[in-house]
């Protein structure tokens, strides 16, 4: 919940008259009629070259109409996007609630947070798309009836379509990692269950793994994240967490008010006085995986496959035999392998704006992206450019994998995978990531290690129950959070002070938040 309900923000609307009816332009029918009988060619959307305005910024990044893969989007289809933000602007939700405020929407929109554009879709700012795509998207049309949920996924509460999303392929995010020149140094095995993980960080902490004569190890380590609390995710191993999750009946609960959680609490405290979780988890921040596995001193954690299996290269000089592996949520108390987490399935999205003039030709456009030569385009690039086709397999140039920043930024730079409405093929990950973080995150897929995870961004509001919600878990998160850290630091008892925790989220009003999400749930699911 917290990722999303950070982001989520109270719109200023001032959308009133400003959005006019969407006029038909007169060629309008003229492109339906040449496209329906075949007149243009290939992916042309239009005869004569047009030009729309474009609100494009994905986390921080503007719009920029030189990426070549639009340009070359405006070679194959005769459209192209002209951005309404000056290349200065860095802030997502600033330049969002600025454009939306001023009134002056541009032809197309896209933006992060997709129940802020469904939002601004029900006041009128976007258009409604289900005939729109019924009548000129055949691609997206296709493409929602192979996959009817994520059609529910890009409807808004009031059963309206507004957004064509960014749907994300591939499950895993994050996974178990393990020092295995370390494992090897004191004669152990990557640890199958809870008991062995716990004898593997004690022999980390107790051991000198690292060779050095001092007991400087730290065994479990994290780096901070969006989660409610750096330790949360340990929480699985004892069969809890601070998230919502579905039972074994179909009824949504909130785990830190169900039986598990003060057992995983205590032995959570347990294992942090006992030196096997980093001493300094709540405080020492984001760079706590760059500072304890440079320094030789950082056993385990949890962390992305992609970016953690870097330091396999980056340390190899640095630090003799250095391993750094992904291995198998360990069995937790209840015998099963659980990693509570995995990556969103929609990431924002696009729509056509109210003040369009032309949103024939956008969703036709819109369309053309989840053509293949479009889902090739936004996931890879142009071929030739920034990659070719060996073994029937996009193989990315020299430009990508050996230019200036990492793969993913080079990609990034040519505007591959830009924040529009497309669908994520994982071949375009597969094709950078490290071979070691792939390891990983096949294992993970092949064997689907998720449970007590409910990814928020799949729920879908109403404005009143979006003002209620946000405000209940807004506090219980904070409540929440101040009291991991107070029982893990020992401030206060968990057996003597459970009971006033529950009353307490019950006077914040859990009961009522688990009502409005059990409704949204079973809207979409
Ligand atoms: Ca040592």
């Amino acid at each position: 919940m917290k990722k999303r309900l950070c982001l989520l923000l109270a719109l200023v609307m001032v959308l009133t008259s400003v959005f006019a009816g969407c006029g038909q332009s007169e060629n309008v029918a003229s492109v339906e009629t040449s496209k329906g009988s075949g007149e243009l060619e290939g992916s042309l959307v239009s005869a004569e070259p047009v030009e729309f305005t474009y609100f494009g910024i994905f986390n921080g990044t503007v719009f920029n109409e030189e990426w070549p893969v639009f340009k070359e989007a405006a070679a194959m289809t005769n459209v192209s996007l002209k951005g309404t933000l000056s290349s200065g602007a860095s802030d997502d939700k600033q330049a969002f609630n600025l454009m939306v405020s001023s009134g002056n929407l541009p032809d197309i929109i896209s933006y992060m947070q997709i129940e802020d554009m469904e939002k601004l879709g029900r006041d009128g700012g976007l258009l409604e798309l289900t005939d729109l795509i019924d009548q000129h998207a055949p691609n997206i049309k296709a493409y929602f009836a192979a996959n009817p949920d994520k059609e529910k996924l890009a409807t808004s509460v009031d059963g309206k379509m507004y957004v064509i999303p960014k749907f994300m392929a591939g499950e895993p995010s994050l996974g178990y990692f393990v020092r295995q020149d370390w494992l090897d140094n004191l004669g152990l095995e990557q640890p199958q269950n809870l008991e062995e993980l716990e004898a593997v960080l004690t022999a980390f902490k107790e051991q000198d793994p690292n060779g050095n004569g001092q007991a400087d190890e730290v065994p479990f380590f994290q780096r901070k994240n969006t989660e409610l609390s750096n330790v949360s995710w340990l929480l699985s191993l004892w069969g809890s967490s601070l998230r919502y999750y579905m039972d074994d009946d179909g009824e949504l609960k909130f785990a830190p008010m169900e039986d598990d959680f003060v057992n995983a609490i205590k032995e959570l405290k347990r294992w942090y006085d006992k030196g096997l979780i980093d001493q300094e988890i709540f405080t020492r921040g984001n760079k706590s995986r760059d500072v304890l596995l440079s320094s030789n001193t950082g056993g385990m954690t949890i962390d992305w496959f992609g970016s953690t299996s870097t330091y396999n290269d980056k340390l190899a000089d640095s630090i003799e035999g250095f391993s750094f592996m992904p291995f198998a949520p360990p069995e937790n108390i209840n015998g099963e392998r659980v990693m509570p987490d995995k990556r969103t399935t929609v990431n924002g999205g696009w729509g056509i704006s109210a003040s369009c003039e032309d949103p024939v030709k956008v969703i036709q456009y819109f369309d053309f992206w989840f053509s293949p030569e479009g889902q090739k385009l936004i996931n890879f690039g142009v071929e030739g450019l920034t990659y070719e086709v060996k073994e029937g397999k996009p193989v990315y140039t020299d430009m990508i994998m050996n230019g200036k920043g990492n793969a993913l930024q080079n990609l990034r730079s040519e505007g591959v995978q830009y924040l529009i409405g497309m669908a994520q093929d994982f071949d375009y990950e597969r094709g950078w990531i490290h071979p070691i973080g792939l390891e990983g995150f096949e294992m993970y897929e092949k064997n689907d290690y998720y449970k007590y995870v409910w990814d928020p961004l799949t729920l879908k509001y109403s404005p009143e129950e979006e003002k209620e919600v946000i405000k209940i878990q807004v506090n219980v998160d904070s409540y929440v959070q101040e009291m991991v850290q107070k029982w893990l630091l020992g401030a206060s008892d968990i057996d003597s002070d459970y009971d006033e925790f529950v009353e307490r989220l019950k006077e914040l009003g859990i009961e009522k938040s688990i009502e409005i999400n059990t409704n949204a749930y079973n809207r979409i699911y």
